[in-house]
């Protein structure tokens, strides 16, 4: 048999689960422990499929509206957060409902509400349909938030006339492209607000960097995430901002696609923050097949995020100890 050619496999970290992501995996799995099987999910908990059908597996259900859900089982909310009328919903219909909405998008909603409160127009920068945009725009009434998702929407929407403006953006979007966006906003509304620290989310920002770190190196580069991933999608593009000729988004490693590759010698890889490193382990494996691998950590921060859980599976952990 002819040896395998030899490739190094450049590790970026920090990648995959962030404490946001970790703390919804906890609440689902904690709350069929408490409240036993079946728990319902309103939404994927996170962006992937793998963790989905684990969850699944222990006998969560997933729904896409509540009213798919009885009234007399536990509901949980997907990490992305939910509008307003959702857990409103919930109360209405008497339901035992967990948030696991990330702490970090909690802290956008909040923005977003204090400054309707204090008069000002909102702005939102992020990607129309994403879960978490519909979520924060609907912490306030309709009308109140405008989308922002290019440099020419900031230089061509229209704005309450007299009103203040402050922005607030996505957790999980490109640091470049907000930037560029944000700039646009200010050369328009030198006036507008700022939040008061960054809305991209450490985890978002911390994956970026790494990737951009290593970009450079590589004959191509691979994500492991889901296609509707938003934080995943952002690491392929800031790969091919980055100087690596070719980045691709996989699921798993039944999913690479040997041809687009080209050839190798070093190969980037990462995961999106909702993607588990089971499977960016199943990816070095397939590689193992076909080459000698090295591999080569390159950890350029350390994270140590934890977000506490809700008081109810706290108070249900003390309880039955
Ligand atoms: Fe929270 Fe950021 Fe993770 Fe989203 S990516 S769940 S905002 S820590």
């Amino acid at each position: 048999m002819a040896a395998k050619p030899p490739l190094t496999i450049l590790l970026a970290g920090p990648r995959g689960f962030c404490a946001g992501v970790d703390r919804a995996i906890e609440i689902v799995e904690r709350a069929l422990q408490v409240y036993g099987a079946p728990v319902y999910v309103r939404h994927e908990i996170v962006h992937n499929r793998f963790v989905v059908e684990s969850l699944e597996a222990k006998g969560a259900v997933f729904v896409k509206e509540l009213d798919e859900a009885p009234v007399d089982k536990p509901v949980v909310f997907s990490a992305h957060g939910v509008p307003k009328s959702v857990p409103a919903e919930a109360e209405r219909r008497r339901m035992i409902y967990l948030d696991a909405t990330c702490p970090l998008v909690s802290k956008v909603h909040h923005e977003a509400a204090r400054h309707h409160k204090e008069g000002f127009h909102v702005l939102l920068i992020g990607h129309e349909g994403h879960p978490e945009v519909i979520g924060t725009m609907g912490q306030l009434p309709e009308g109140a938030i405008t989308l922002v998702e290019t440099v020419a929407d900031a230089q061509t929407l229209d704005v309450p006339a007299g009103k203040p403006l402050a922005f607030v953006t996505q957790t999980t979007l490109s640091l470049d492209d907000t930037a560029e966006i944000v700039a646009a906003l200010r050369a328009r509304f030198p006036e507008i607000e700022a939040p008061r620290k960054e809305d991209i989310c450490y985890a978002t920002t911390n994956r970026q960097q790494a990737v951009k770190a290593l970009a450079g190196e590589c004959d191509a580069l691979l994500v492991v995430g889901a296609p509707n991933s938003s934080n995943s999608k952002r690491l392929v593009e800031v790969a091919e901002k980055a100087g690596c000729p070719r980045a691709f988004l996989v699921q798993r490693g039944a999913d690479i696609d040997w041809d687009a590759l080209g050839p190798l010698r070093t190969l980037g890889l990462t995961a999106g923050a909702s993607a588990p490193e089971v499977l960016v382990e199943e990816v070095i494996a397939a590689f193992r097949e076909h080459y000698e691998v090295t591999l080569e950590a390159r950890d350029l921060t350390q994270e140590d995020v934890h977000f506490k859980l809700p008081r109810v599976l706290l108070d249900a952990a003390e309880a039955g100890e």
